[in-house]
């Protein structure tokens, strides 16, 4: 399996997954132009993508998804809340690209086994997704309030994790947001902090991981260092070595990250 997150955080987000017969998307939170523009400097193109697969209905999700998929006749996949929530903003798409991925399912999509899982956010379903391939695994997890024991032990025990470590809850909390959307980030169905994130990293990280991208940072409230160097503290007080044994890498709002192989 080879991955980049094509762009990340409270303005967008998409990840490309690629195996040797094909590859996908998970969300598609960017204008079509950008996901082309993307694709394009990992030297692919929107019509070599076979599936799409949506976690929620947010705006920062699925931007770009009435004009793909109006262009380009890609399968998409999402469960049926979120299906629902789609039609009611209009987005039609045809029924003959609308596919059922509903959560706690399991699925082989260009030979990877995919698990959907539910996280807590303020969506109608929302739910994110493992990646299995060849003995490797890939986890990646958004826009969650907190990350419960069941959704641990599914993303457990990955090479790579897409994690998020949304803000620092200081600057969030003296921040310029009013006191009613800090309260709903802040919340179990919101997203989750940087110390939060590590918190939960130290439970499902073992010997086999080797990456953890640091993923959905809060435009306004964080700063990669910061997010950085927040999970990294926690981590190394747990004896979690982030030199050598597991890298913590930087997502970023436009740019893609390196195609990495898992
Ligand atoms: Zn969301
Ligand atoms: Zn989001």
């Amino acid at each position: 399996m080879k991955m980049s997150v094509l762009a990340s955080g409270s303005t967008g987000n998409s990840t490309y997954i690629e195996s040797e017969t094909g590859s996908l998307l998970i969300d598609v939170g960017l204008s079509c132009k950008r996901i082309e523009a993307s694709l394009n400097k990992l030297n692919t193109s929107l019509s070599n993508i076979s599936a799409i697969l949506i976690t929620h209905e947010h705006t920062d999700h699925i931007k770009g998804l009435k004009v793909i998929a109006k262009r380009y006749a890609i399968p998409i996949f999402a469960n049926a809340e979120t299906w629902q929530q789609l039609d009611k903003k209009g987005i039609d798409i045809h029924p003959e690209q609308k596919f059922h991925f509903n959560p706690s399912e399991e699925k082989e999509i260009i030979g990877i086994d995919i698990h959907s899982y539910n996280v807590s956010h303020d969506a109608a379903d929302p739910q994110f997704y493992t990646f299995a391939k060849d003995n490797s695994k890939l986890s990646v997890i958004t826009d969650t309030g907190y990350v419960s024991d069941y959704m641990k032990g599914i993303i457990k025990d990955s090479d790579c994790f897409i994690f998020e470590s949304n803000h620092d809850v200081d600057m969030l909390r003296m921040g310029r947001y009013p006191w009613p959307t800090k309260q709903r980030i802040l919340s179990d169905v919101g997203h989750v902090s940087n110390e939060d994130a590590a918190h939960a990293m130290r439970d499902v990280i073992t010997e086999r991981t080797k990456r953890i991208y640091l993923s959905h940072l809060s435009l306004d409230n964080n700063i990669k260092e910061l997010a950085k160097m927040s999970v990294e503290q926690v981590l190394n007080r747990y004896d979690i070595d982030t030199e050598d044994q597991i890298m913590l890498c930087d997502t970023d709002k436009e740019a893609p990250t390196q195609i990495y192989t898992i």
